[in-house]
C-alpha cells in the first residue's frame, strides 16, 4: 500500500446481497432506482396465479432466470460496460453492454458457480479470475471489472473468519500485489487506478426463521421459491440474502398499487383475521418491517410501535412516532450526503436512504422485512445451509471494505460512489439521474 492510496469502509446498498448489490458499482444507481429491488420479486401487476404460464412474472436470479437481470434493469440506467466500450469483465453477474469477447469467462462463471454451489468448491473460480486479470492488465482495456466469488461462498458455509475465507482473502491480496508489480514493471509513472470493494458484509446465523413456514403456522398459504405451485396463496415471500424479505399480500390478485400499512394490518389482508404485521414484528428475529402509508410516506414498524419516513423538497425525514426502530434518538431531516454522515457509524448504516430507494421500485413488495443480526429468513430448501449470511440492513451486512491505490475524496462513501470514481478517473462524464456522488 502506497502512502497516496486510501483504505476504509463504505456502505453498500439494500438488500445487501450479490446481484442487486452490484448495481451501484456498475450503474451508479441504487437497486430501487434500477427497478431491480431484490434477487427475488413478483410482478404484482401481472401475476394472476398461473404459476407455470406466468413464471416470468415471478423472478429469482438464483437459477435459470439469472440472465434476466440485464433486461430487468430500468432502461434509463447505463452500465459502465455501456459507457466504456473498451471495457472487459471477468465473472460479472450483470453483463448489459458487454459483447461475448468482452465477457470471456461467462461460461466458466456458470460452471464454477454450480461447482461452488453443489460441491462447496469456490477457489478455482477465483484462481481463474486472478489469472485472466493479471494477463488482461497488459492489454489495452480502459476498464476491467473482476469478481472474486470465493470469499462469499466459503463464508456461507461457516463463518466470516473461517480459515478457508481468510485463505481466499489472502489470495485476492496476493493477486493485487502481482497486479501492482506488473503495472510498476511496465511503467513507473503508470496511473492505473485499482479499486477493491465488496458488495456486502456478512455475519453468522444462529437461527433460521423461515418466513414461508412461519406464515403456514399462521394459517396463511405462502408462495415462495422453489414451490411456486401453491393454490390460492395469501402471501408471496421473496427472500434475499437471507437477511431480508419482500412480502406481497394475496399475490394471485393483480393490482397496480402497493397496499398501505393500514390495509395490510386489516383482517383478511392475507386471508386471515389476525393482524399479521403485529405478529411478525413481535418475532425475535425481526428487527422491523416497512410499508407505504396512504400519504406518500413510509412507515417503519417494530415490536414497540412506528416511525415515519417522508420526502419533502428533496429532504428525507425520519420521525419516530410510537417507536424509534432505526435507533436515531429523534427526528432527523436531511439530504442523502447528510444521512450517510449521520448513520455510517450507527447500528443501521444508511437505512433511511436505502429504504426510501427500495420503495421507488414498482416491483417492491407491500412489505419489506428486515432481520436482526444472527437471524435469517430461509431454512427449508436452502442447499447448502447458510451458517453465515447477509441481505439485512444492520452494520455487519451494510459495511464493506473500500481500498484504492489512489486518493479518494473525503468520506464516508457508499459503494455507488465507486461508479463516479471510475468515470472521473477516465475523464468521462456522469449520466444524469444517478445516486453516485463525486
Ligand atoms: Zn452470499
Amino acid at each position: 500500500m502506497t502512502s497516496r492510496g486510501a483504505v476504509g469502509r463504505a456502505t453498500t446498498a439494500f438488500p445487501s446481497t450479490t446481484g442487486v448489490a452490484y448495481l451501484p458499482f456498475l450503474t451508479g444507481c441504487f437497486p430501487g432506482r434500477c427497478n431491480v429491488p431484490s434477487i427475488r420479486w413478483l410482478d404484482r401487476q401481472r401475476y394472476r396465479g398461473n404459476w407455470w404460464r406466468e413464471r416470468n412474472h415471478v423472478r429469482s436470479y438464483c437459477g435459470w432466470q439469472a440472465g434476466h437481470i440485464d433486461t430487468d434493469i430500468a432502461p434509463a440506467a447505463r452500465t459502465l460496460f455501456e459507457l466504456i466500450p473498451d471495457s472487459l469483465a471477468l465473472f460479472t453477474p450483470i453483463t448489459r453492454g458487454l459483447s461475448a469477447g468482452r465477457d470471456p469467462t461467462q461460461r466458466a462463471r456458470r460452471f464454477w458457480g454450480s461447482m461452488g454451489h453443489y460441491l462447496q468448491w469456490h477457489q478455482p473460480g477465483d484462481d481463474l479470475v486472478s489469472r485472466r486479470l493479471v494477463q488482461s492488465i497488459d492489454q489495452s482495456w480502459r476498464f476491467i471489472f473482476a469478481q472474486f466469488p470465493a470469499v462469499d461462498g466459503y463464508t456461507h458455509q461457516k463463518h466470516p473468519s473461517a480459515p478457508r475465507v481468510l485463505r481466499a482473502l489472502g489470495r485476492v491480496d496476493a493477486m493485487v500485489g502481482k497486479l501492482r508489480a506488473r503495472i510498476a514493471a511496465r511503467d513507473e509513472s503508470d496511473d492505473t487506478l485499482i479499486l477493491l470493494v465488496s458488495d456486502h458484509g456478512a455475519s453468522p446465523v444462529h437461527t433460521h426463521l423461515d418466513l414461508a413456514a412461519w406464515f403456514r403456522t399462521h394459517h396463511v398459504r405462502p408462495l415462495a421459491h422453489p414451490t411456486l405451485w401453491t393454490r390460492n396463496p395469501g402471501v408471496a415471500v421473496m427472500v434475499a440474502g437471507n437477511g431480508s424479505a419482500m412480502l406481497y399480500a394475496r399475490p394471485n390478485e393483480p393490482r397496480p398499487e402497493r397496499w398501505p400499512l393500514q390495509r395490510l394490518r386489516a383482517p383478511g389482508a392475507f386471508g386471515t383475521d389476525e393482524d399479521i404485521i403485529a405478529a411478525l414484528v413481535a418475532e425475535a428475529g425481526v428487527a422491523f418491517a416497512v410499508a407505504a402509508d396512504a400519504e406518500g410516506g413510509l412507515v417503519v414498524v417494530d415490536r414497540d410501535g412506528e416511525a415515519r419516513l417522508t420526502m419533502t423538497n428533496g429532504k428525507l425525514g425520519y420521525h419516530p412516532l410510537t417507536s424509534d426502530p432505526l435507533a436515531l434518538g429523534g427526528t432527523l431531516v436531511g439530504n442523502a450526503a447528510e444521512w450517510l454522515r449521520w448513520t455510517h457509524d450507527g447500528q443501521w448504516p444508511d437505512a433511511a436512504v436505502q429504504l426510501w430507494d427500495q420503495f421507488r421500485a414498482e416491483r417492491t413488495g407491500d412489505l419489506v422485512v428486515v432481520a436482526r443480526e444472527g437471524w435469517d429468513f430461509r431454512d427449508a430448501f436452502e442447499v447448502p445451509e447458510h451458517r453465515s449470511g447477509h441481505g439485512s440492513l444492520h452494520r455487519a451486512h451494510m459495511l464493506i471494505p473500500l481500498w484504492s491505490n489512489m486518493p479518494l475524496p473525503p468520506g464516508p462513501h457508499r459503494s455507488v460512489d465507486v461508479f463516479a470514481q471510475v468515470l472521473d478517473w477516465l475523464g468521462e462524464s456522469m449520466p444524469s439521474n444517478c445516486d453516485a456522488a463525486r
